[in-house]
């Protein structure tokens, strides 16, 4: 049918199960926040759910820097907020690279005007802490060292503290993405010194896609503040966007998606209500369990055992089949979403993610019966 504007009615998503890489399935407590009435972005009743959300988020983060917040806009904008705020032309910035997230880190760099240095790691593989030990010593004049946590593309787990302790043990400040890990596997700002750290609502937060939860420590905030040029984007200046995030200012900066606020105020909450450790924990015992029915069904897994994510099981397509067909039957016929590989990994290996509301046994259950009658 050609598509004209007088063909045009109201668009009505179909009910799916979220089971790829992100965003995964809301639950309808927060879905029911999202739909409430939008009021002013500088409403006193907006203004006091801002600062529940930061108590939230720092409790998300496991934080006390004042500087937290959401930032608004996907996690790639959380993550150009870090790099742009922290990297000036001419820096030197160390990149871990283990998968599609680190070659982004790579393209924020240059375009700052900074000089990277990489450090490889081969897709599915954590980063290796020598590696980035033997960088540092190479590059003693490194300001910055940035790399993924959780590494979506492969579903590789990083030591993040580690990877941290080494920065500094260099001068360096740290750049984490904790996109995918927020929520689905420990991440401890504070006790592990982490400076700068960018997180996504979509993934284990499970709320509406296109918020970037932020936090950014004293020596980020220092660094930030000795800045020689202004930060060259305005939309995601730190000095400007604060105007309006803190509370004793609190002027327009630009006007907050107000829906998708009441969402994530909703989500955190319900983090909040489980327990970030009993959150971890219900990823860590429905990873064993999808695990076990994967391997049953004589898939192997791409990451070794030591360095997987709960929330992002990856495993190799067996020789001979279609894993695009296989994908598209899921959703035409269990109407269940799973992803497919990227970059060098595309069309060789599926991802099921196991996220936030996603992470229910219900779903473990039904994505392998699905997979296993479409396998069959
Ligand atoms: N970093 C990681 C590890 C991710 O998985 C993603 C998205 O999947 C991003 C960054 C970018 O987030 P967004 O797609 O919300 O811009």
């Amino acid at each position: 049918m050609t598509l004209t504007l007088d063909s045009i009615q109201s668009f009505h998503a179909p009910r799916r199960v979220l089971m790829g890489p992100g965003p995964s399935d809301m639950h309808p407590r927060v879905l029911t926040a999202l739909g409430q009435p939008v009021i002013g972005h500088l409403d006193p009743a907006f203004a006091g759910m801002m600062e529940e959300l930061k108590l939230l988020l720092r409790y998300a983060f496991q934080t006390e820097n004042a500087l937290t917040f959401p930032v608004s806009g996907p996690g790639s904008v959380g993550m150009e907020t870090c790099f742009v705020n922290l990297v000036e032309p001419g820096d030197k910035v160390i990149v871990c690279r283990n998968g599609v997230f680190g070659g982004r880190m790579i393209e924020n760099v240059e375009r700052c005007g900074g000089v990277a240095v990489v450090v490889e790691d081969a897709w599915g593989e954590a980063v290796d802490p020598q590696k980035l030990e033997d960088a540092l010593k190479a590059h003693p004049d490194a300001k910055v060292v940035a790399f993924v946590q959780a590494e979506t593309s492969t579903g590789a787990l990083s030591d993040a503290q580690t990877l941290i302790e080494i920065a500094h043990r260099h001068g360096c400040l740290s750049i984490v993405d904790a996109v995918t890990s927020l929520g689905g596997n420990p991440l401890r700002v504070d006790a592990w010194g982490a400076d700068a750290v960018y997180s996504g609502s979509q993934k284990c937060l499970s709320c509406t896609p296109g918020l970037s939860p932020v936090t950014f420590g004293e020596r980020a905030l220092e660094r930030l503040k000795n800045r020689k040029q202004k930060v060259q984007s305005w939309f995601m200046d730190l000095n400007l966007v604060l105007g309006y995030w803190d509370a004793a200012k609190r002027t327009y900066h630009h006007t907050a998606p107000i829906n998708s606020l009441y969402a994530l105020h909703e989500s955190l909450l319900m983090l909040k209500e489980e327990g970030l450790e009993q959150a971890w924990a219900r990823h860590q015992r429905h990873h064993l369990a999808l695990r076990a029915g994967l391997e049953a069904l004589g898939l192997g897994f791409v990451v070794k055992e030591e360095a997987r994510l709960p929330q992002l099981n990856a495993v190799h397509v067996p020789a001979g089949i279609d894993e695009a067909l296989v994908r598209r039957r899921l959703l035409e016929q269990f109407n269940l979403e799973i992803g497919a590989g990227l970059g060098p990994l595309a069309g060789k290996i599926w991802r099921f993610g196991l996220m936030g509301h996603s992470c229910r046994e219900e779903n473990v259950l039904l994505c392998l019966d699905a997979l296993a009658r479409t396998l069959a």
